[in-house]
């Protein structure tokens, strides 16, 4: 079979997926854990592909661009836009949001910052801190801003040491569908 952009993405997990996220967990194993906890919460197929996704951008990072070395190299706008290739809006929007998300969740739930993982709260310094109110209004208001925070909260939950979760396979017919209906609108 000819290869596909599915074959293209999980090429990169192959090449990459194995790098660590920063909690004792690999890339892979984090992006499969987010994507079965959006499938268990049922949501959309386009949101599983974004929990799935949305740190697609690390696999594309110099190993030294991460928070731990003091760098925010932009990881959710940069999978985005490779993603953008392939995917709609309903797909890439929760991924080039979850890091407000976070930002926004910071200044709107009580607690929820507390709750954050310590690298998780080492790069939200770096990605700028918790919105201020003029912030947290635009979020609110950008499309997918509400599938952006149920992401935000798979990707919170899905840093488990040794989880048992379905392999990336298990998603190359959601992926292959998502991507043949986006193109079939821009067709
Ligand atoms: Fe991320
Ligand atoms: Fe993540």
């Amino acid at each position: 079979m000819a290869p596909t952009f599915v074959d293209e993405i999980f090429e990169a997990f192959d090449r990459r997926g194995a790098d660590q996220y920063g909690e004792d967990i690999t890339q892979l194993e984090h992006a499969l854990q987010c994507a079965q906890l959006a499938r268990e919460d049922g949501a959309s197929d386009s949101l599983v592909a974004a929990a799935l996704l949305h740190d697609y951008g690390h696999l594309f990072e110099g190993r030294g661009e991460q928070a731990e070395h003091g760098i925010d190299a932009h990881h959710e706008a940069h999978g985005a836009s490779l993603l953008k290739r392939w995917f709609g809006p309903e797909v890439t929007r929760p991924i080039a949001l979850h890091v407000a998300a976070k930002r926004h969740l910071c200044a709107t739930e009580p607690g929820y910052e507390d709750g954050l993982s310590d690298a998780s709260r080492l790069s939200l310094q770096l990605q700028g801190g918790r919105f201020t109110p003029e912030q947290r209004q635009k979020f609110e208001a950008a499309p997918f801003a509400q599938d952006a925070i149920r992401l935000r909260r798979y990707d919170d939950a899905g840093k488990v040491q040794d989880a048992r979760v379905p392999p990336l396979e298990t998603y190359r017919d959601l992926l292959a569908r998502l991507g043949e209906a986006a193109q079939k609108r821009t067709d």
